[in-house]
């Protein structure tokens, strides 16, 4: 993204629209983006509506009303002359704003925003499945913002621990060794208001894993938020709560999910082909 300073008046109402913070207002007293903060989500591209105010006379009103102590100001949800304007962007800073941009599905998904829908859909997807545990490890938010890099080394920790990364989540499709763990290198740089890296294990292990995340998320400059999903036994019990409470985390059950989407219970041999 960026500003045509042909058209820019300085107005600064894009300055509030990020939810990067990369624009602000430069010695010029126009607008400017740091490139490498932003991560081409198009909100100010987008959620600004446009007056195509010629530049020249609108900065001579403002510089006049400014003498008499007065101002011209837009509505707050308007660039008055339309100045905003997308780039076209290249591999691989095509995966800020795939990752961004909740209106772009990714290629390797067909899924928009952060490109996976999760365990969260295990009803329909059966993913996880008894005596297993999937992991959902977010990084970033909007705000803070992450890099593939943040998760490089998470990622190579948790193959050598033998988890199983979800084909089907396109942080998984940026590997170009998924059985090492190994992010493709051209893309360590880029930056995306966030991602979800996705992975099962077996459940015996879930206490070494969790233990393993927070000992590389630590080192990290940037929010994580993790997700379990294990499957309850007949009773409604899961396996997992008392060793989750064990190692300080208040455990609570962030959905339940009743397996009414799709039937997938193998045992009483109901399980139907996606
Ligand atoms: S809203 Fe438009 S005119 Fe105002 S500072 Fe931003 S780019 Fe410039
Ligand atoms: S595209 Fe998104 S991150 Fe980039 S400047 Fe616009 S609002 Fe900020």
């Amino acid at each position: 993204m960026h500003i045509d300073k042909k058209k820019c008046v300085g107005c600064a109402n894009c300055v509030a629209v990020c939810p990067m913070g990369a624009i602000y207002i430069g010695d010029d007293r126009l607008s400017e983006i740091n490139e490498d903060a932003c991560v081409e989500c198009h909100a100010c591209f987008k959620g600004m509506s446009v007056e195509n105010l010629p530049q020249q006379p609108t900065r001579f009103l403002r510089g006049v009303l400014a003498f008499f102590k007065l101002r011209f100001q837009p509505d707050p949800d308007i660039c008055p002359t339309g100045a905003i304007t997308p780039d076209e962007l290249k591999w691989p800073r095509t995966l800020r704003r795939t990752f961004s941009d909740p209106q772009v599905p990714h290629e390797s998904t067909g899924v928009g925003g952060r490109g996976t829908q999760e365990v969260k859909t295990n009803d329909i997807t059966g993913r996880v499945k008894e005596g297993e545990a999937g992991f959902t490890v977010e990084f970033g938010r909007p705000g803070v913002g992450s890099r593939f890099a943040d998760a490089a080394k998470l990622c190579r920790r948790l193959a050598k621990m033998g988890v199983e990364f979800q084909p089907e989540n396109p942080v998984t499709a940026l590997m170009s060794d998924v059985k090492a763990g190994e992010l493709r290198k051209d893309v360590l740089n880029e930056k995306v208001l966030s991602y979800i890296l996705e992975f099962k294990t077996d459940i015996s292990v879930t206490t070494d894993i969790l233990s393993a995340i927070e000992d590389e998320v630590k080192q990290l400059d940037t929010v994580v938020s993790l997700g379990l999903a294990v499957r309850c036994d007949p009773q409604g019990n899961d396996p997992v709560r008392s060793q989750l409470v064990a190692m300080g985390y208040e455990a609570w059950r962030g959905k339940i999910n009743m397996g009414l989407g799709r039937r997938t219970n193998v045992a009483l041999g109901v399980q139907e082909k996606r």
